[in-house]
């Protein structure tokens, strides 16, 4: 291939032979091995030109990833490709307009008209993921959404910290509350206290730090975690920029590093059940079906 033909190419074709040349090489082998439900895709705004629809589910399927939770700024990114792929994506309403409104949603008086409007859409299946710390999850907009989502019983995905997540907790009950990153540092002591505490409190572990050992070895303490609470954790690969879309066949490759490293049934949970578990196969396509035909 001449370089004049590359430079003559429109960015997301050099990106998309980038992508190509990225899949050829990666660890594919490792990769079809452990199937995963991936509880942390995104597919916001920045991607649309450079990663085509078809694209993003072409890499998502090779890089063993079947069924993924996928939420976008604005959320519109997530309505398309869940009406290309309904069976793969769960599409979860992100409440942000956009990527400025990030910071200010919790506290938008039009919050709860936003997402009635965005419901009637297609059939969205949970709130997130959404960014919320500290008192900020303590407001009337995030109460509302929160009430939204137990009419429907729609699980709520949140990036927030210890605070955040513990008012969320006590506000939503009887609703599946997913931790995005399992609080990133949080100390598994007090993961493990909330598991105990709350009964749908689930952990996903995309960013987790301090799960492996240099030598890539699950950890005593998260392997002890793991296989204690193996019905409440959920992988994901949070592709929240460009590289993170890159590098998902690596990313993948590496959850599936520790992932073998626990018993299968322990691993399968973690990998697809629990995710399942939490948005039913069969709804999917039933709502779907539902959505189109209003
Ligand atoms: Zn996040």
């Amino acid at each position: 291939m001449s370089l004049s033909y590359i430079s003559g190419m429109k960015p997301y074709n050099i990106f998309n032979l980038f992508f190509c040349l990225m899949l050829s090489q990666s660890a594919f082998s490792e990769n079809e091995e452990i199937v995963l439900h991936d509880a942390h895709i995104h597919y916001s705004q920045d991607m649309w030109d450079i990663l085509p629809v078809d694209q993003a589910l072409k890499m998502m399927k090779e890089a063993g990833v079947n069924r993924a939770l996928v939420s976008a700024t604005p959320t519109e990114g997530a309505e398309k490709l869940f009406k290309a792929d309904p069976d793969l994506v769960i599409p979860m309403l992100r409440p942000y307009k956009s990527w400025r409104h990030r910071f200010t949603w919790f506290k938008d008086p039009e919050l709860k008209s936003y997402l009635l409007e965005h419901l009637k859409r297609i059939a969205y299946r949970g709130f997130g993921e959404f960014h919320v710390f500290g008192e900020d999850a303590d407001t009337q907009a995030v109460a509302q959404m929160i009430a939204l989502a137990q009419e429907r019983n729609m699980p709520l995905h949140a990036h927030t910290d210890l605070l955040g997540m513990n008012i969320l907790l006590r506000k939503a009950s009887g609703l599946a509350v997913i931790w995005a990153h399992g609080g990133f540092d949080v100390a598994t002591e007090k993961l493990e206290a909330l598991l105990k505490i709350y009964p749908e409190f689930y952990i996903e572990l995309s960013y987790r730090e301090g799960m492996m050992d240099e030598s890539l070895k699950l950890t005593p303490e998260w392997n002890a975690l793991l296989n204690k609470y193996q019905k409440r954790f959920l992988v994901g690969m949070d592709t929240y920029k460009p590289s993170r879309w890159v590098n998902l066949p690596e990313n993948t490759a590496h959850a599936r590093v520790w992932l073998k490293q626990l018993p299968e049934n322990v691993a399968a949970d973690i990998a697809r059940n629990n995710l399942d578990y939490l948005f039913p196969v069969k709804h999917n396509k039933g709502l779907y079906r539902d959505a189109l035909n209003k």
